[in-house]
């Protein structure tokens, strides 16, 4: 149980202190949220997360790029009230630092995609964090396009619903840490206990009427009557479990779950997803044993920049499921 395989082990400490520093702005010093130039929410947490993962990126890996979602434009126009925040969360974890390390942290990313480089989003589900419900913390290796190392905090996550005993979407304060690699398969340990690993593996449901359908909480993110469309088609009794983040993909995993999707929402039907927010939670689910391609069937394509322009939504399955909810779509969606 404890033979944990992934390498390297310090971007699992980089997750961890990702997850205080986070929780501690979550449960303590507050969730004001400034909005960015794309109209989204960004908090001192996603500033004081990204500060210290790159802090362990510089030390361990300087000449590998970083590219990450927040970026030192935004943190110079951020309230004074919020940067405290950020300084007063790093400082749990880097009690020496200074205004100064936390803009070189920052300044560590690229902006832009390069062949192999390291993707950060220091907090995905930023509108379920502001909730107080889930979020994660999500850092993925890619190299070429393939995903070499996934690392998945999710704060909120309980291990009890991995273990499946618990509703899979309860908020808890507890947490779980996700890690994979290729061929070495997907573990989890809860973010408290270091080395209590246990491997991931997607459930064995073959009947979709059986299946359990993860989706956004967010109504804005996909396309709500599709889905209920779909889980109609496919006789799907089960209520949806609905959370923020890539939580979904750790409980997809770790056979909670069957079937992920993400479609365009009708407002936006051109939307293409960030590669970091799929990127770590993908290699999850294929290292459990599932499948993820983009709602056509199609592999998902991380070697086009900054989204993946070459997908359409994504659909992530145990994979005995995959084929019937393709087939699903090809009626719902077209
Ligand atoms: P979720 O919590 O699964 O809904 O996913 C959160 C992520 O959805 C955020 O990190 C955003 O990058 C992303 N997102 C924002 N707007 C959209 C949209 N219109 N369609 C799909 N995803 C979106
Ligand atoms: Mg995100």
């Amino acid at each position: 149980m404890n033979a944990m395989p992934v390498e390297p082990r310090w971007a699992l400490a980089a997750l961890r202190d990702a997850a205080r520093v986070t929780r501690v702005v979550q449960q303590r010093l507050g969730t004001r949220a400034v909005t960015k130039a794309d109209r989204s929410p960004v908090t001192a947490a996603d500033f004081a997360a990204q500060a210290v993962v790159s802090a362990w990126l510089m030390t361990y890996d300087p000449d590998t790029p970083l590219l990450a979602e927040e970026d030192l434009a935004t943190w110079r126009t951020i309230p004074n009230e919020v940067r405290a925040w950020v300084l007063q969360a790093v400082h749990l974890v880097r009690p020496k630092a200074r205004w100064d390390d936390v803009e070189a942290w920052l300044a560590h990313n690229r902006g832009v995609a390069h062949a192999r480089m390291w993707v950060l989003d220091p907090v995905d589900g930023t509108k379920g964090f502001l909730r107080g419900a889930h979020y994660a913390v999500a850092l993925a290796l890619i190299d070429q396009g393939r995903i070499q190392w996934a690392g998945l905090a999710c704060p909120r996550l309980a291990p009890e619903a991995l273990l499946g005993e618990s509703d899979p979407a309860r908020v808890s304060d507890m947490g779980v840490l996700a890690v994979a690699a290729p061929g070495v398969g997907a573990w989890w340990s809860p973010l408290i206990s270091e080395e209590n690993w246990r491997r991931l593996r997607v459930s064995s449901v073959a009947n979709p009427a059986q299946a359990r359908v993860l989706r956004s909480f967010e109504a804005a993110h996909t396309h709500e009557e599709q889905i209920d469309a779909l889980m109609h088609v496919l006789g799907v009794h089960r209520p949806p479990v609905r959370l923020d983040s890539q939580a979904k993909y750790a409980l997809l995993a770790a056979g909670a779950a069957e079937i992920y999707l993400r479609i365009p929402p009708p407002q936006r039907p051109d939307y293409k997803e960030k590669i970091w927010d799929q990127a770590a939670g993908a290699l999850l689910v294929i290292e459990a044993g599932g499948r993820v391609t983009d709602l056509d069937g199609r592999a998902l394509d991380f070697s086009q920049g900054l989204t993946l322009a070459r997908n359409r939504g994504v659909l992530a399955t145990n994979g005995l499921l995959h084929e019937p909810v393709l087939m699903a779509l090809r009626r719902v969606v077209g």
